[in-house]
């Protein structure tokens, strides 16, 4: 993970360099975010910057032998605590995070912004609350005092120490104050409130604001690739949570794939009533949503068209959409893709000169049931 590869978040960043830059470097930080903020991936751009080889005064090189390490989570110099529980492999002294590291590993390199719940149900915790445990606290001494160093520095992160058993707590608090040399704790907490205040005072607290509706719209574009049309609304409902943008990118089409397939139907069997009610729902969507929705109505006609001229490799279709658009293609050819594609261009050309919803929804409605039936 490199400092680039986290959208925004400029002046996290440039504290972080500049500590490195200055070797003022802090034994113990503590990285306090809500949930869907960017400090687990700071902390790791920052253990990164740390131990790269060919660091610059503005990030990692990202391809050094320590970045790579650090990327797929597997440098020896770090360290990574979480709460774990008993599962159907582990239970009692075994119920350490290195048990669980390969699981975590994944997890995390799946989506860098989930929550201990999405934690929880991705290893499969037998519905016991996880935490960090007394014996994942002799482990953390342990791992700390071996000195054996790979990189220039020993990091020792903690994800949600705000699950810390207390006596994990207490047994830590002498090397969290005086860790050895070259060696350093970032702490990740969702929620930094539930932190032990003996532990609060012996960390330097740095504060992770949300991103902002730029940084993270600069992230689903750039990063995930998320069609820009279905960005605006995802934004307005993440709110800055970047774990939320996330899940939204999935929901939200869904959801247009199910009320798009609905609506193909009423269509086809000319259900004049249907019509008029989906038009009122329509209405209601908002209108970022109405757009988003008939953008994926475009690409819906992109798709039928490719699937009706057999050129497969260039599709872009996910699994459950396949059996409709097999359907779908059966009544459709060249000339009705031109004529629906044109149709829903100019619904999205007057939604954009507020024309009304409703009524661009249902002549939108009646063009589609005329050319499906032609
Ligand atoms: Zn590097």
């Amino acid at each position: 993970m490199r400092f680039a590869d986290i959208p925004g978040l400029d002046e996290i960043k440039g504290n972080l360099i500049k500590c490195v830059l200055s070797n003022k470097i802090p034994h113990a930080q503590l990285l306090q975010g809500h949930e869907g903020s960017g400090n687990l991936v700071l902390s790791l751009a920052y253990a990164s910057y740390l131990n790269c080889l060919n660091r610059t005064k503005i990030d990692s090189c990202g391809e050094c032998a320590a970045c790579s390490k650090i990327d797929k989570l597997i440098h020896p110099d770090l360290h990574l605590v979480f709460p774990v529980s008993p599962n159907a492999k582990f239970t009692g002294k075994d119920v350490i995070s290195a048990n669980y590291l390969n699981e975590w590993r994944s997890f995390i390199l799946k989506n860098p912004y989930q929550n201990l719940n999405d934690w929880n149900n991705y290893y499969g915790a037998d519905n016991k609350q996880g935490n960090i445990s007394k014996e994942e606290s002799r482990q953390i001494i342990k791992n700390l005092s071996l000195m054996a160093f790979e990189g220039q520095f020993k990091v020792m992160l903690i994800w949600l120490p705000e699950w810390m058993h207390p006596s994990a707590a207490n047994s830590i608090l002498k090397i969290l104050e005086e860790p050895p040399d070259r060696t350093l704790f970032l702490m990740v907490s969702h929620q930094a409130d539930n932190l032990l205040p003996t532990i609060l005072s012996r960390v330097q607290s740095i504060h992770i604001r949300p991103f902002s509706d730029q940084e993270v719209e600069q992230y689903l574009v750039k990063q995930i690739q998320v069609d820009e049309t279905r960005v605006g609304q995802i934004i307005q409902l993440a709110q800055g949570n970047m774990r939320e943008a996330i899940k939204l990118i999935g929901s939200l089409e869904n959801d247009n794939q199910d009320m798009f397939q609905d609506w193909m139907r009423i269509c086809y069997t000319l259900d004049l009533t249907k019509m008029v009610g989906w038009s009122d729902q329509y209405q209601k969507m908002g209108k970022v949503a109405q757009k988003s929705f008939l953008q994926y109505a475009m690409n819906m006609m992109r798709e039928t068209l490719i699937a009706k001229v057999g050129a497969h490799e260039i599709a872009r279709i996910q699994e459950s959409e396949v059996e409709f658009l097999t359907k779908f293609e059966s009544v459709m050819d060249p000339n009705k893709v031109d004529k629906l594609t044109a149709a829903l261009n100019q619904a999205i050309y007057h939604l954009e000169r507020n024309a009304n919803p409703k009524i661009v929804f249902l002549d939108l409605s009646l063009v589609i049931a005329k050319t499906l039936k032609a």
